[in-house]
């Protein structure tokens, strides 16, 4: 049994075509009644999939799909009452407005006079009044898709489905179709499902955006949800820009990334790896002794509203949005509030070697002086009953070199084949 609020529930549905490809893989999903939702993603993620099994041109290879509660899953598409606009208007060339609005009750045998108020309705609907006798080829795109929408319309769908229905027109033209659909969304009432790579028309259309990326769902949530709190690096970098960093945090709400010490509203216990990502409108530009860091800007394009500045920091690059240019070739500080930091634990890559400290605090590998600064020890060692210092082996540890544990990010380490320079030799695979 479903929640009575929802009008879909789709139950851990995947999808494999015959030749073992999953292109939709344990999707749960719940729509309410009277939802705008968009399925959002990259091209082949498994969105025109998810809605054809919607509206029932495809079967799952297992899950439930519940309407109302009930499960439809192997119900053929027209008995159930959801209708599909496509992205190519796929209208009957040879009839006029009135006839392919007309069709699909003609088939249900609805009598004339209620069949000719109908389609009066829906045209002013998509604000087409009068166009009853024109023919589909005089039409512009946007006209031809409204005839389309009304098409859908005209069998009072619970939910109507569409396809990238904006996706062959200009952009003025989709701008516009945008607020039409919002709006014709708000009059009706009914359950829309919308399908998108575009994420800007994602944002401004939808109650609740699903992202999906390789069949399966990165996350659900509201526009705002979604711009603002993204759950993983996919969803950070599909929405919007991003400035995408890794980083360890090294103290309550503290966090180093970036070549640079920040305050967090994360959280997240000291030590653990993290990936943060910054919006570019979250970062100012100040003078370099402001900046939790400094950089050299190397690039500045101007975008109408706002300037695109990118500023290089050693082997880090920030993007940063701003309504006041800069100068390339300048040294700017970077400064990031603490709500513009958004925190995730990364998995864990870090690569673990026994190092030497010397009494200089240099870090010694294999003989050789590593050109790194210690920024951290993890304890190990401690003193035995002769109050010897000891590593956790119970090994003595010379005092002129302690024997620390260094960690090493994979993004650090640079391979090389100058037999000079290496610290460490892999051994080739037999
Ligand atoms: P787009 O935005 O490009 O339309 P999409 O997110 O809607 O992409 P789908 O059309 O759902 O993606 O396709 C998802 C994956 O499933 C793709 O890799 C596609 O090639 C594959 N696929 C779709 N239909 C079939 C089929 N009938 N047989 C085999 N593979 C298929």
């Amino acid at each position: 049994m479903g929640n009575s609020e929802n009008i879909i529930e789709l139950k851990h549905i995947t999808k494999s075509f015959e030749d073992g490809f999953a292109a939709v893989n344990d999707f749960n999903l719940e729509i309410k009644r009277g939802e705008f939702v968009t399925f959002l993603g990259p091209s082949g993620c498994g969105k025109t999939t998810t809605l054809r099994m919607i509206a029932g041109f495809e079967t799952p290879s297992s899950g439930e799909i519940l309407l109302n509660g009930e499960d439809i899953s192997h119900l053929p598409p027209h008995i159930r009452p959801i209708n599909t606009v496509f992205q190519r208007y796929a209208l009957f060339p040879h009839m006029n407005i009135y006839e392919n609005i007309a069709f699909g009750l003609k088939q249900k045998k609805t009598p004339k006079a209620e069949i000719k108020k109908q389609v009066k309705k829906v045209l002013e609907l998509v604000d087409l009044e009068g166009f009853e006798h024109r023919n589909v080829s005089t039409l512009s795109g946007g006209q031809q898709q409204r005839v389309a929408i009304a098409r859908a319309l005209v069998n009072k769908p619970e939910i109507l489905l569409l396809d990238e229905p904006l996706g062959a027109l200009d952009l003025k033209m989709r701008k516009e179709m945008q607020l039409e659909l919002k709006n014709m969304h708000r009059e009706l009432g009914i359950t829309f499902i919308y399908v998108t790579h575009d994420q800007e028309e994602a944002l401004t259309m939808s109650d609740k955006i699903v992202v999906m990326s390789a069949g399966e769902i990165q996350q659900i949530g509201t526009p705002e949800d979604i711009y603002n709190e993204p759950k993983n690096t996919f969803v950070a970098d599909f929405i919007g820009e991003s400035n995408i960093f890794n980083g360890i945090m090294t103290g309550s709400m503290k966090a180093r990334f970036a070549g640079g010490e920040f305050i967090t509203v994360d959280d997240v216990k000291e030590g653990t790896q993290i990936t943060a990502v910054i919006r570019p409108e979250d970062v100012q530009i100040v003078s370099p002794s402001e900046g939790q860091i400094k950089g050299i800007v190397s690039d500045v394009i101007f975008k109408g509203m706002h300037y695109e500045i990118t500023v290089e920091s050693g082997r880090y690059e920030m993007v940063i949005q701003s309504t006041k240019s800069a100068t390339v070739g300048d040294q700017v500080g970077m400064k990031v509030e603490p709500d513009g930091i958004h925190i995730m634990i990364a998995e864990d890559h870090t690569n673990y070697f026994n190092v030497d400290m010397n009494r200089d605090h240099r870090l010694e590998y294999n003989g050789t002086i590593l050109d790194t600064s210690l920024t951290k020890i993890i304890k190990g060692s401690k003193r035995n009953e002769d109050k010897q210092l000891v590593d956790a082996n119970g090994e003595i540890i010379d005092p002129d070199k302690i024997r620390i544990i260094a960690a090493i990010e994979p993004g650090d380490i640079k391979m090389t084949d100058d037999a000079e320079e290496v610290l460490y030799r892999a051994s080739s695979p037999a």
